[in-house]
């Protein structure tokens, strides 16, 4: 596995817009591995392409559910409302309250570059949102209402630490 180095708040890549995939290519292919691998290792359930530095329109979530990764990502529908905690692995050690929708249909396209639709309500819409922001160049911390709140890093000897 690779991880790369996620890029955090004040870094100007984080502020860009990311370019479209016109194909998958083997190095793409790599990106997409690195970026679940560095995902999982900082415990998050979504990482965009920019937080790691490449500003292309790459998006992988994990819910808990299933493994997602989205290729050039678009919102089709949002609807409802939900007011709820969001974080950010290139904010570290912060939340803030944040509402969206509360569903989203989302159509985005595969590894293979073949379209397909995703449909996420709660969490799902959250985080489906959130990194889609992130392919415009927008973070969370522009949505938050009140203070960015301090949060106490959950206990890593859950974690087992994988080589
Ligand atoms: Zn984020």
């Amino acid at each position: 596995m690779a991880l790369r180095k996620i890029r955090e708040i004040g870094d100007p890549i984080l502020n860009k817009t990311c370019k479209e995939v016109k194909e998958v290519t083997d190095r793409t292919r790599d990106l997409i591995d690195d970026m679940f691998d560095t995902m999982y290792e900082a415990q998050g359930v979504g990482l965009a392409a920019p937080q790691v530095g490449i500003l292309k329109r790459i998006v992988v979530i994990d819910c808990g559910d299933d493994p997602l990764l989205l290729i050039n990502p678009e919102v089709l529908e949002t609807s409802g409302e939900q007011t709820g905690q969001e974080g950010c692995l290139s904010v570290p050690g912060k939340a803030g309250i944040v509402t969206r929708p509360n569903y989203a249909k989302v159509k985005a396209y595969n590894e293979d570059m073949e379209e397909f639709i995703v449909e996420g309500e709660e969490l799902l819409a959250r985080a489906l949102l959130h990194e889609i922001d992130h392919l415009d160049g927008h973070l969370y911390v522009e949505k938050v209402e009140g203070e960015l709140m301090n949060v106490v890093p959950d206990d890593e000897d859950e974690m087992e630490e994988e080589e």
